[in-house]
């Protein structure tokens, strides 16, 4: 049996979002565009799933626009403001952390003739509102800010960046991927016009997303072929995923504060364990505020994969660097942003916790990571034994 630690990788279903799943998949195949009841039954599963969507951020249901997951919902933000009446001359804001979703749709525009900044953060890992405002140009029509960052949990200044935004009369969009679920997502006190989120972080199934639209903010769809969500994105809607993204919204309204009042708690629990027992450890981002599920920690003489790879042995899934770069020797950009060496970024490993995660299993982990972290450094050439 495995205990997993990367929810910020995606995350098991609840019991709640299966019944759901399998509820939707049986009874609801019909399309909602249809006009007969089977149509109206699934339509009725979408535009419910819209309303907990929407309530969860704050947001009006019809500023909400169901997508294929967080990386569709990031590039229909960067893409679809940048592209809407031609992408050459304009000028995007963002930073060196974000996901690689934002960063390959901010590579495209520049491909397609818009110019790009990319901010650097401290050794936090927290990025500078001041400079967003020193970033801004008179063709600046975009900044495009994460809410907390998936590898160090990070959690950026949102509300402020968007308050520079509104000033300067330019978009904001966020991607609120690892903070939906975690933090309070409101969209009005964030201040944000569009903000992205994915189902599979919040324990439902993978293919399923939403984008938040303002009102009144417009963008140029990705891809065509229909009127489905206000024409904002062509194609026979999700039923299953949108009902599962509805039904986990609805559990979050309910649970979310408590959850993460918990996971602080283990979170907490395992990074005290694992710095007491352990010499030569860092915590990533130890200055910042960090969401309460993750803890990025820096081992000395480890190669983080090494260390993966003897956890999953011991039972326990655990990550290195982002999981979307899992698998490539590449060291995460974000740790390199944040000032660590390729030797330090390497050496760093992300647990991340959630619904299924319970003491037992944090102070199982804790003897694992100091078990492994001491067979691993025994056999390491270079590493320096006290
Ligand atoms: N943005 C962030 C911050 C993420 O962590 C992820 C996934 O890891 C994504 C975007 C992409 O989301 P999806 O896997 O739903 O495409």
């Amino acid at each position: 049996m495995t205990y997993y630690f990367d929810h910020n990788a995606t995350t098991p279903l609840s019991a709640a979002v299966l019944t759901c799943v399998s509820r939707v998949l049986r009874e609801c195949y019909g399309n909602p565009s249809s006009i007969h009841s089977a149509g109206q039954a699934a339509r009725q599963e979408v535009e419910l799933a819209r309303g907990h969507v929407a309530c969860l951020l704050n947001a009006h249901p019809s500023e909400i626009v169901f997508t294929s997951g967080g990386t569709e919902s990031d590039n229909l933000a960067v893409l679809g403001a940048v592209r809407l009446g031609g992408a050459a001359g304009k000028h995007v804001v963002t930073t060196a952390i974000e996901h690689p979703a934002v960063l390959g749709a901010c590579a495209q525009v520049v491909r397609e003739g818009a110019e790009v900044t990319y901010l650097e953060v401290g050794g936090a890992g927290v990025v500078n509102p001041d400079a967003v405002q020193r970033a801004l140009r008179p063709s600046t029509m975009l900044i495009s800010v994460m809410h907390a960052n998936n590898e160090t949990g990070a959690i950026q200044p949102v509300a402020h960046i968007s308050e520079i935004a509104r000033t300067a009369g330019v978009l904001f969009h966020s991607d609120g991927v690892q903070a939906v679920g975690r933090l309070a997502a409101n969209v009005q006190a964030l201040g944000v016009d569009l903000y992205s989120l994915s189902a599979h972080k919040l324990n439902a199934p993978k293919g399923a997303g939403a984008l938040f639209v303002r009102k009144g903010v417009k963008l140029q769809a990705l891809q065509f072929g229909g009127r489905h969500e206000r024409e904002r994105r062509a194609g026979t809607e999700n039923v299953p995923g949108i009902a599962a993204l509805g039904c986990t919204a609805d559990q979050l309204q309910q649970h979310r504060a408590v959850e993460s009042q918990r996971l602080a708690g283990l979170r907490d629990r395992l990074e005290s364990s694992i710095l007491r027992r352990v010499p030569g450890v860092r915590t990533n981002s130890a200055g910042a505020q960090r969401l309460a599920n993750t803890s990025s920690l820096q081992f000395d003489g480890i190669q983080g994969e090494a260390l993966v790879i003897a956890l999953d042995l011991a039972g326990f899934a655990v990550s290195s660097g982002a999981a979307c770069s899992s698998g490539a020797v590449e060291p995460s950009h974000v740790l390199l942003a944040m000032g660590l060496t390729r030797t330090e970024a390497r050496a760093s490993i992300r647990f991340s916790l959630g619904q299924g995660n319970d003491e037992i299993q944090v102070d199982a982990l804790a003897d694992a990571v100091v078990a492994s972290v001491a067979r691993l450094r025994k056999l390491s050439p270079v590493y320096e034994h006290a």
